[in-house]
């Protein structure tokens, strides 16, 4: 399976796809709202502001072509670190050095086939942070993370933790650090674009 940014210079593989992955989720928190719009592709969100990602293990995942485009984004220095694609500003994924866990986003998918998702895992499976939400989100949505969205997850996260699926992350180098210095957006950058959406 072959993922790849808009323009397609950055492709990536992923070997065990759709096998090991939860599905389709949704994320409307504050952090990826902003992250989105400091990138200008607030286009990506859907209606109610959400960000949809489709995870899988970091160790099932290999850069094939344009590492010379990745770049990564953190909105605090103690922040999720969100990787992105220079040459047409495509969101590609977000990783945490201490998860088996490489959140993709769903353009990267969906670029040659915009019903790719949904042709292979149907619904959206979780809906979380609806506090965040713009207006109404859809019916289902937990307010922060109910119980339900732990279960659609925990799965996918403890098989990672045992079989060592973090390991050999194509954004992580040997000693563990991650492949480029993430640019960690100014504090004011942040706030300015938090003030912007209305969030406190
Ligand atoms: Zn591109
Ligand atoms: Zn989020």
């Amino acid at each position: 399976m072959e993922i790849q940014c808009e323009c397609g210079e950055v492709k990536m593989e992923l070997a065990q796809f759709p096998k090991n992955s939860p599905g389709r989720l949704v994320c409307y928190c504050d952090d990826c709202q902003v992250f989105l719009h400091s990138l200008g592709r607030s286009d990506l969100l859907d209606i109610a502001g959400g960000t949809e990602v489709v995870p899988v293990y970091p160790a099932e995942a290999k850069i094939i072509s344009g590492t010379e485009f990745l770049r990564c984004t953190r909105l605090s220095s103690n922040g999720t670190y969100r990787w992105w694609s220079s040459c047409c500003k495509t969101p590609l994924g977000n990783t945490h050095p201490k998860r088996p866990w490489l959140g993709i986003m769903h353009r990267a998918y969906n670029v040659k086939d915009p019903k790719f998702l949904e042709k292979t895992f149907g619904p959206v499976r979780s809906r979380i942070r609806g506090d965040f939400a713009r207006g109404t989100p859809p019916d289902g949505t937990s307010p922060q993370i109910g119980f339900k969205d732990f279960l659609v997850v925990f799965p996918f996260m403890l098989k990672g933790i045992l079989l060592g699926k973090k390991k050999n992350s194509p954004f992580v180098r040997e000693d563990g650090s991650p492949i480029m210095e993430p640019n960690v957006l100014h504090s004011d950058e942040v706030s300015g674009i938090r003030q912007e959406l209305g969030f406190k």
